[in-house]
């Protein structure tokens, strides 16, 4: 889609620190991370929102969650725990319309909402 930055992301018109890439998703490090682990889970089509979606996205929905549990692998998060996050709208402070499951680790976030 014009104008948004994660597609360009996805087609490398914008540099990112790319942690994994396979046919249908992208996982990469968030510019401006809020906890030492904070990674961006992507599918590669232009997506809306959660509150965009509908049952035919279903099954991409399954995928994202379960790439996410596998960047925390990889990364080395997972003994510990982490938080995957869906901003959806204005009061969440969400800022790109390109759907993205954000992957927060490596602190305790106990305390913290
Ligand atoms: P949102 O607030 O929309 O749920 O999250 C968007 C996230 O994308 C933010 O955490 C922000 O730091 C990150 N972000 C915005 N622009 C860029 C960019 O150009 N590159 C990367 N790697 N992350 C970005
Ligand atoms: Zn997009």
């Amino acid at each position: 889609m014009v104008d948004c930055i994660f597609c360009k992301i996805v087609s490398k018109e914008i540099p990112a620190d790319i942690m994994a890439e396979d046919g249908e998703f992208l996982v990469f490090k968030d510019i401006n991370p809020k906890a030492p682990i904070h990674l961006m889970i992507i599918p590669k089509t232009h997506l809306g929102p959660v509150s965009a979606l509908s049952g035919e996205n279903e099954n991409l929905l399954g995928r994202l969650i379960l790439k996410a549990k596998e960047a925390a692998e990889d990364i080395g998060v997972s003994e510990n725990g982490y938080r995957l996050v869906f901003n959806v709208g204005r009061d969440a402070g969400m800022e790109i319309d390109h759907l993205h499951l954000h992957l927060l680790g490596g602190k305790s976030m106990k305390f913290e909402f």
